[in-house]
């Protein structure tokens, strides 16, 4: 059957790039209403889907629009933990153009959808059922590919001159107990030089050694070092859970990711989608 969440839940932050504060607030939605985002800021602002029709920008994050333009960015964390919770129905009002960044990962997310619970609802749960692969490249060759598979699973490798991070493979069938130890603590990186050139047009005045790992060189900057080993292939894992769940459903099949991004998630949806011989929609 389909879920929703017990109760309201808020979360009080920053935006990454504002630097600017930003609440949310989760409730409760009835079945089949979806992942539903309002921004509250804005008197009368439409209600918008998390679907992957409705994202307008994929450089640095997952932004969705409503009908006006009024931006809600930044989902993808969020989403990634309501996908692993098995939670359909969802409406998250946010009050700035960007969620917060809170740990820069889902761990915060996670742990209070976890506490506070979900309660089945009167609708059979649906899912997207892979039929056919499809497959996205861009120009450089790096693409993503959604295959017929009994589970859902994921395969995602990246590849980076340092060798702190050099060539990593996450290969795994997502379960919640996976999530929450190995996917949901993992932060965004970047290398420093990034940062400086980022801080210079006035980007990432929320980012912080707390919500992001930075990379110099050989060096890690934090302090306490990565959270798990493959921290950083593991944020690209979170990403793309959270981008998958833009289908709208909750996906079976296998993904398989080589050096990819938000942009590269959101076009393979958009292949997915375009033929209806792709894919089948099943009830639990
Ligand atoms: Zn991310």
């Amino acid at each position: 059957m389909q879920h929703t969440i017990t109760r309201q839940i808020v979360f009080e932050g920053v935006g990454l790039h504002s630097g600017a504060p930003s609440v949310i607030t989760l409730k409760p939605a009835a079945a089949d209403e979806g992942i539903i985002f309002r921004r509250v800021d804005i008197a009368g602002a439409e209600p918008v889907k998390a679907l992957y029709a409705n994202v307008v920008d994929t450089r640095n994050c997952t932004c969705l629009a409503d009908t006006s333009g009024n931006k809600i960015s930044t989902i993808e964390h969020l989403m990634a933990a309501l996908s692993v919770m098995k939670i359909d129905n969802v409406v998250a009002e946010v009050t700035a153009p960007e969620m917060p960044i809170m740990d820069g990962a889902a761990a915060t997310f996670f742990e209070a959808l976890r506490q506070a619970g979900t309660v089945k609802q009167s609708a059979p749960r649906r899912y997207l059922k892979i039929l056919k692969s499809v497959r996205f490249a861009d120009d450089k060759g790096n693409y993503v590919l959604l295959e017929p598979a009994d589970k859902f699973s994921v395969y995602f490798e990246i590849e980076f001159p340092s060798k702190i991070v050099g060539h990593q493979v996450f290969d795994a069938v997502i379960t919640p107990e996976l999530f929450a130890e190995e996917i949901a603590p993992c932060r965004t990186f970047c290398e420093k030089t990034q940062i400086d050139y980022l801080r210079s047009i006035g980007l990432i005045k929320g980012g912080s050694l707390d919500n992001a790992v930075v990379l110099d060189g050989e060096t890690i900057l934090n302090p306490t070092g990565f959270k798990v080993p493959k921290e950083c292939v593991n944020h690209k894992v979170l990403d793309a859970l959270g981008d998958m769940y833009t289908a709208g459903l909750p996906l079976i099949g296998r993904l398989t990711a080589h050096k990819t991004g938000h942009y590269h998630n959101n076009q393979l949806l958009k292949a997915l989608f375009a033929d209806k011989t792709n894919y089948e929609i099943i009830e639990e």
